[in-house]
């Protein structure tokens, strides 16, 4: 067996994590979604909204079956809405292609939308048992630290390096769970020990054989992204109030946010009464009154969104389609992004959930 996994099987026994609500059982449904919910979120984001969701839709049937917009809904707040998008589609060609029963190998759990190689391999070692190796962004840390591999793992060369070199480290005989422990140890150490600061080298059952602790690199590994800085964007949300009501319409399925429901947005240029009045068919008592700006940012850009306040006639009609008037404290019920989730709260809501303005 390779250094790596005969340490990290041993480490794991008395270091590991053996809590975590998703290692009780081999279901892959609740291996699948804790293994997306996990991505780019920590794990104390993920357990209430995993425990929600699984008393939600506790079987691939219920998720399949669900209106997006519940399933939207129940994501609210956990961010990158493209991962519960994708779970549902997913969900649906499961029913549709396999029957109802999920894939049982790597390379056809990697077919659904939304699952990589990495947390393809997750889920069929751990539902499944099979001799398969994960990738994801915590083990490309310890291998390029372990193995002393520079390069930006984003970079095709440098990824295809790390994984030969996860390949090489697997567990050879794979019985008594070998396979399991040796993954979910990667996993563990990654989250407690080898973390992206300050590591805890002292406590690493690899740091014998380790060449960033041996050469003291461990800053320096994995090599960071090279520099680029993200374009700043800018956007008008239009707050609509009508009778402590707030307007919201559905967002296209595709593009930020798709299919989350939120204020009608406009360009900075366009002129907000008019806009109301010429696009959505609203009348607005008086000039728009702006709100402090809030700043979100996304991976490729940051977005400056300004709200502005507006005041609507009561007998206005809105023609979209896909628009609704809602209670503010209600729409924190419904699948919003988190920054208009933070202007509701903001501008509308006080602590115990009253309307403010
Ligand atoms: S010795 Fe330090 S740098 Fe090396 S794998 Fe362990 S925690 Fe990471």
């Amino acid at each position: 067996m390779s250094f790596i996994a005969s340490r990290l099987i041993h480490w794991h026994h008395n270091h590991g994590r053996h809590h975590l609500p998703w290692k009780r059982n081999r279901d892959p449904y609740a291996i699948w979604l804790s293994e997306i919910m996990l991505q780019q979120t920590q794990v104390n984001t993920v357990i209430p909204y995993y425990t929600r969701f699984m008393q939600v839709f506790p079987a691939i049937a219920s998720l399949a079956q669900a209106p997006l917009d519940d399933v939207l809904a129940l994501w609210s707040g956990l961010g990158y809405y493209s991962r519960a998008r994708n779970l549902h589609l997913a969900a649906q060609k499961i029913e549709q292609n396999h029957h109802g029963q999920f894939p049982a190998t790597r390379t056809d759990i990697q077919q659904l939308p939304g699952i990589g190689r990495s947390t393809a391999a997750a889920i069929a070692v751990f539902a499944f048992g099979q001799r398969e190796a994960i990738l994801d962004g915590n083990v490309k840390r310890i291998f390029a630290r372990f193995f002393g591999i520079s390069g930006y793992p984003g970079e095709m060369k440098i990824q295809n390096h790390l994984w030969e070199k996860a390949e090489e480290s697997l567990p050879i005989d794979h019985s008594n769970d070998a396979i399991e422990t040796y993954t979910q140890a990667l996993m563990d150490l990654g989250a407690t020990v080898c973390t992206r600061h300050t590591p805890r080298c002292e406590s690493c059952p690899l740091r014998s054989q380790c060449v960033a602790f041996q050469e003291q690199l461990t800053d320096q590994l994995p090599t960071a992204k090279p520099r680029k800085a993200l374009p700043q964007k800018e956007t008008v949300f239009l707050l609509l109030l009508q009778q402590q009501k707030l307007l919201l319409q559905k967002r296209a399925t595709s593009g930020i946010w798709g299919a989350l429901w939120c204020p009608p947005e406009i360009a900075t240029g366009v002129d907000a009464t008019d806009y109301c009045q010429h696009h959505l068919g609203i009348q607005v008592k008086q000039q728009p009154i702006e709100l402090p700006a809030l700043d979100h940012q996304f991976t490729h850009f940051k977005l400056r969104i300004h709200p502005r306040l507006l005041h609507v006639v009561s007998d206005s009609r809105i023609t979209e389609p896909e628009s609704i008037w809602i209670n503010p404290a209600d729409a924190l019920e419904q699948g919003i992004p988190a920054p208009v989730r933070k202007l509701l709260k903001q501008n509308f809501l006080s602590d115990n959930q009253t309307t403010r303005i």
